[in-house]
C-alpha cells in the first residue's frame, strides 16, 4: 500500500519545521514491494520529533497520560505492555511474515510456551513434534501433564498419518517445528494444517530454523507462527527475543497473557537491536542458504565424514517436502565423523567455526547434539563467511585427525 506520512523535524533550537512528503508506508500483506524493500522500510519513518533517519531507542518505563485519566489502552502507557521499539519491530516483522498481527516477546521460548499457556486449559490435548526445542519439550513432557492437567503427545510429525492417528476429541492444538531442532526434520505444513482444521484444532509452527525468508507457514495454512528472533532474524548473536504471528483475535489473547500478565516483554534495547538486524535478513539468508548447500555437498564426499543431513540434499529423508514448501533450505545441517571418538579433536582443530550453542549468527557455529534417542552428531549453523574458507577450515581439521 502507498500512503502519505507527515515528515516533521525540529531544528537545533527546538523550532519545528514541517514538511509533508510522499513516503511509502509498507503494510502487512504488501505485495507491491519485495522482501528486501519491506525488511528495510517497514515499521520505519524518519523520527517525527527530530528528523533522525533511524528510529530512536525509547527507554522510558511510562508515558504521559491526559489529566482526565482517559487514555486509550492500545496506546503507550507502561513499557511492559507495549513500547515503541517493540511495536516498530512488530510492524517490520509483520510485513515480512504476514498475519493480522505480531507480538514480540522476551525470547523464543516465551513466545512458544506462552502461546500454549495463553490458549490451552486443563483438559485440553496438544500434539507436538518429538523433535522440538528443549525447553518446549520440557514444558510439554513435564509441566503440562503433571502440573497443569494439559495432555500432550509428542510424535514424529514428518509423517502426517502419525499425526492424524493421534487426534483425540480434546485435541486443541498441533505444534510442529520445521526444520526441527536439532535434526533438521521437515514436517509438511499444508498436510498437517488440513488434519488440524478437519478436527477444529489450530496449527502452530515454530519457523525459527527457516530464517523466515525460506517458508511462509501462514500461506500454507498454519494458524500461528513463532520465531526465536534471537537467531536468524537478529542475525548477529547479540540479543534475545521471540515473535508470534497470526489472527488478531488469537494474538490479542497471547499479547495480554504473555506480555502483560506474565511479563515476558522484550526490552526496548533488544527490539531496537533486532530491528537493525532485520534490515539485512533477506541478503543474509541468501548467503546462509548458498553457503550451507556448498558445505553440505562438500561433506557428502569428504574423507572421514560418515554422513551429512541437510534438507537441500536429495539424501535428506524429507527432501521432497522441503523442496515443495521451502524456497532455499536455510543454514542448519548435521553430520558426523566416521570415528565419533575424534569429535573433540576435530572441533579443537577448527579455526573459523566456533564451538558454541545457538544459531543464525554471522559466524559459523558447531556443537554436539543428540536426537533425544541417544544418537549424537554435530549440529552446525553455517554463517555468512566465504564458503571456500569454511570448506578449507573443515578440510584442514579433518586432515589433522
Ligand atoms: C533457539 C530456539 C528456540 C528458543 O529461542 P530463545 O530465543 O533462545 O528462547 C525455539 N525454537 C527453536 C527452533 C530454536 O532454535
Amino acid at each position: 500500500m502507498i500512503g502519505f506520512a507527515q515528515q516533521l523535524g525540529t531544528d537545533v533550537a527546538g523550532k519545528h519545521y514541517g514538511q509533508t512528503v510522499e513516503r511509502i508506508i509498507i503494510m502487512p500483506h504488501d505485495e507491491t514491494h519485495g522482501m528486501s524493500t519491506r525488511s528495510v522500510h517497514a515499521g520505519w519513518e524518519p523520527d517525527p520529533a527530530t528528523g533522525a533517519v533511524k528510529r530512536p531507542l525509547v527507554m522510558a518505563n511510562s508515558y504521559a497520560v491526559p489529566s482526565d485519566g482517559n487514555y486509550d489502552e492500545t496506546l503507550y502507557g507502561y513499557a511492559r505492555d507495549l513500547n515503541p521499539n517493540a511495536r516498530w519491530l512488530e510492524e517490520r516483522l509483520l510485513a515480512l511474515e504476514g498475519g493480522e498481527d505480531c507480538v514480540v516477546t522476551a525470547s523464543g521460548v516465551s513466545a512458544i510456551n506462552g502461546t500454549f499457556l495463553a490458549l490451552l486449559s486443563a483438559g485440553d490435548h496438544l500434539i507436538c513434534s518429538d523433535i522440538a526445542y528443549i525447553s518446549v519439550r520440557t514444558m510439554l513432557l513435564e509441566h503440562f501433564p503433571r502440573r497443569f492437567g494439559i495432555q500432550t503427545t509428542l510424535l514424529d510429525t514428518s509423517d502426517p498419518e502419525v499425526v492424524q492417528a493421534a487426534i483425540q476429541p480434546n485435541t486443541k492444538l498441533i505444534h510442529v517445528e520445521t526444520p526441527g531442532n536439532p535434526t533438521t526434520r521437515i514436517s509438511d505444513i499444508a498436510a498437517i494444517a488440513a488434519i488440524a482444521h478437519a478436527h477444529g484444532a489450530l496449527l502452530s509452527v515454530d519457523s525459527t530454523w527457516s530464517g523466515l525468508t525460506t517458508q511462509s507457514p501462514l500461506a500454507l495454512g498454519a494458524d500461528l507462527v513463532e520465531h526465536s528472533i534471537s537467531k536468524y532474524i537478529n542475525g548477529h548473536g547479540d540479543a534475545l527475543g521471540g515473535a508470534v504471528f497470526g489472527k488478531k483475535s488469537l494474538l490479542d489473547v497471547i499479547r495480554k497473557f504473555v506480555v502483560k500478565d506474565m511479563g515476558a516483554c522484550i526490552s526496548p534495547f533488544n527490539a531496537w537491536q533486532i530491528m537493525r538486524g532485520v534490515a539485512t535478513l533477506p541478503i543474509r539468508m541468501e548467503r546462509h542458504n548458498a553457503n550451507a548447500m556448498q558445505v553440505a555437498q562438500f561433506l557428502e564426499t569428504a574423507p572421514g565424514v560418515a554422513w551429512v543431513r541437510y534438507p537441500g540434499l536429495k539424501s535428506h529423508p524429507n527432501h521432497a517436502v522441503a523442496a515443495q514448501q521451502m524456497q532455499g533450505f536455510s543454514g542448519m545441517l548435521n553430520f558426523d565423523l566416521v570415528d565419533p571418538r575424534k569429535r573433540a579433536a576435530f572441533v579443537a582443530q577448527l579455526k573459523l567455526f566456533v564451538h558454541a550453542v545457538s544459531l543464525g549468527h554471522d559466524e559459523s557455529l558447531i556443537f554436539v547434539y543428540n536426537d533425544y534417542n541417544g544418537h549424537e552428531f554435530f549440529r552446525v549453523s553455517i554463517g555468512i563467511e566465504d564458503a571456500s574458507d569454511l570448506i578449507a577450515d573443515i578440510t584442514q581439521a579433518l586432515a589433522h585427525i
